[in-house]
């Protein structure tokens, strides 16, 4: 048994499962600041700026395709109008059980950004370079091979929280220590069958904390490492001004499916690529204890939660609109966007 206490967005800790905590920047599951993020991605990316390119050779037009068809050029794949990344944090055991098979059923891949609690050396989501894999380690392999990307987000998931073990606060960090626990996290991640280039999500949405009592920015040492990164801005990104580095997200926890489907129709309209960060997936499947004690055997963990039939009716919209939204990992949409 080990004390995880630790989330992305860093659950509180004490009783109950976490609804917001402390973290920086903030995304906590509710309120403010996705309701802001909601009205900030309207006026992010730029609505109406370029059309729909025609239907372009057998794609199927039909079903609502918005009707707009001024041929401007096109910035995803296949005339799609939008892009949707689905992105899910730190190898909960629902992303194994739920969120990939719904997402398999329907055609649709996922990223999942991996990393372990504080101190959890292998036993989670990151395999150690030396002892057997696990069979949770072999699931996520088989997600990859399944056309799942896996990503990095750290091994320690280093956070400003009470709810963090000593000696795992960003404060703690130094770039040194950042730049190797980097390192070792593409080498497990390799582990795993990992390749790159790779893309990154910061844990507990840091990028704009830095490491150390002064808070030394790190994304140097994440541009010279990885192909992309998600960081803690909320908006639709405009696919002709992206900086793949500074990747903004919006968050689902929490969200209905209505809520959700919305926030694709936002980014319909906004001809922009949308990632969502999820965490927990499932209320129903609160079990463990209220102290976050991590045992695999006993109890599933699971928090800043998404109700399962929203996340599944936000996956049969995406299924749905697959003329006009393009559907794809995080890393396969930033690739289509480098210059
Ligand atoms: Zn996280």
């Amino acid at each position: 048994m080990i004390a995880v206490a630790c989330s992305s967005s860093d659950p509180a800790p004490g009783n109950s499962f976490p609804t917001g905590g402390a973290p920086a920047a903030g995304a906590p599951p509710t309120s403010a600041g996705t309701s802001a993020a909601g009205s900030s991605a309207a006026g992010a990316a730029n609505a109406g700026a370029s059309g729909a390119p025609s239907s372009n050779g057998g794609a199927n037009n039909g079903a609502g395709a918005g009707g707009a068809a001024a041929g401007a050029s096109a910035s995803f794949p296949n005339g799609a109008l939008a892009a949707v990344s689905l992105t899910y944090d730190d190898g909960l055991d629902t992303h194994l059980a739920t969120v990939i098979p719904a997402l398999d059923a329907k055609g649709l891949k996922g990223t999942f950004f991996l990393s372990n609690f504080e101190g959890v050396d292998h036993k989670w989501a990151l395999p150690n370079l030396k002892d057997p894999l696990t069979p949770r380690h072999m699931a996520w392999q088989a997600a990859l091979a399944e056309g799942h990307e896996l990503a990095d987000h750290t091994v320690n998931h280093p956070c400003n929280s009470d709810s963090k073990a000593p000696g795992y606060h960003l404060t703690d960090y130094d770039l040194p220590r950042m730049s190797a626990e980097l390192d070792d996290s593409i080498a497990r991640l390799g582990r795993l069958g990992v390749k790159q280039p790779i893309t990154f999500g910061y844990p507990c949405m840091s990028d704009t904390v830095g490491l150390g009592p002064s808070g030394t920015d790190y994304s140097p040492l994440v541009a010279t490492r990885f192909l992309a990164a998600r960081v803690s801005d909320a908006g639709i990104a405009d696919p002709k001004t992206v900086d793949l580095l500074h990747v903004p997200l919006q968050d689902a926890g929490s969200k209905t499916g209505d809520q959700l489907k919305a926030m694709v129709d936002q980014a319909i309209s906004a001809r922009g690529w949308l990632v969502f960060i999820f965490h927990g997936v499932g209320m129903e499947q609160l079990s463990c204890p209220g102290d976050l004690v991590f045992d695999l055997k006993g109890c599933m963990i699971n928090y800043l939660t998404t109700d399962t039939a929203a996340h599944q009716a936000l996956v049969d919209y995406l299924a749905e609109k697959q003329a006009q939204v393009w559907t794809a990992p995080f890393g396969t949409v930033a690739k289509s966007l480098k210059k």
